[in-house]
């Protein structure tokens, strides 16, 4: 039986308001985050050095975006929904076009996604709608969801070795590895509160929001290629997404001030 204290079993998002089903605690979470990130940089090709521009480059757009919405937080009265974070950006030289944050801050760029970025505001794009899905805990939600539909007990640490099942769940929902046959994708609602919030936290890092329409652009031209990029696969550019973002530019561009105008 599914232990489901009403107390805990939803809570308020921060950011978007909306009463979300949140059975597992923030920290086991994150906890399981360190060991899938430890494990996914030590089997793939991190591009390191501190003269590599474009790892410089994760570093610098993941760092100011991180800032934007540690300092959102702060001010809205909501540091805590951070407790536990530590950020880690980290570029892998992979042809995929791909980029996730793991709950705790544990970011991954792919190579291939900056051919289809080209400039940093489109990054930085990415990288806000990504690191939303993290801090509005997307993936908490899935899991619970998930875990209801198995009729999984939610108590304690359950990510253990004689937990197949716990264990299945969080690789469906994060599988940096990618070796699950299908990702289970965001639903709808949280990938509109990514490119919604994702934006804004762009614009608050510094980076000029309108570069979202053309950098959608050119991913849904890199569907029409031989093989879409793995991004798309959950995360579909279609006329309907791009017109969603037209509609929260303006909000977007409320908070935009370029990097290195005064405050
Ligand atoms: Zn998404």
């Amino acid at each position: 039986m599914l232990v489901l204290p009403a107390a805990i079993g939803c809570t308020t998002n921060a950011v978007t308001g909306r009463s979300q089903l949140s059975l597992f605690p923030e920290s086991s979470l994150q906890a399981q985050a360190v060991t899938e990130y430890r494990s996914f940089l030590s089997s793939n090709k991190v591009v390191t050095g501190t003269s590599n521009k474009d790892a410089e480059m994760v570093r610098r757009v993941g760092s100011r975006i991180a800032k934007a919405i540690t300092d959102y937080y702060t001010a809205q009265g909501n540091a805590g929904e951070l407790n536990g974070y530590q950020w880690e950006f980290n570029l892998v030289d992979n042809k995929e076009v791909n980029a996730w944050c793991m709950p705790g801050g544990k970011v991954v760029v792919y190579t291939g996604l900056l051919n289809i970025t080209q400039n940093e505001a489109a990054l930085a794009v990415v990288l806000g709608h990504e690191i939303t899905h993290a801090v509005a805990h997307h993936g908490n939600e899935r899991m619970s969801q998930g875990a209801l539909a198995q009729g999984l007990e939610v108590a304690g640490n359950i990510f253990t070795s004689n937990n197949p099942k716990a264990n299945a769940l969080f690789t469906n929902i994060f599988a940096p590895t990618a070796q699950v046959a299908v990702l289970l994708p965001n639903s709808r609602k949280q990938e509109y509160e990514a490119d919604h919030f994702g934006l804004n936290f762009a614009a608050m890092a510094g980076y000029n929001p309108r570069e979202a329409i053309p950098f959608w652009q050119r991913m849904s031209a890199a569907a029409g290629t031989g093989k879409p990029p793995e991004f798309l696969a959950t995360h579909p550019s279609d006329d309907n997404r791009i017109a969603k973002l037209q509609s929260y530019m303006d909000e977007a561009l409320s908070y935009y001030k370029p990097v290195g105008s005064p405050k």
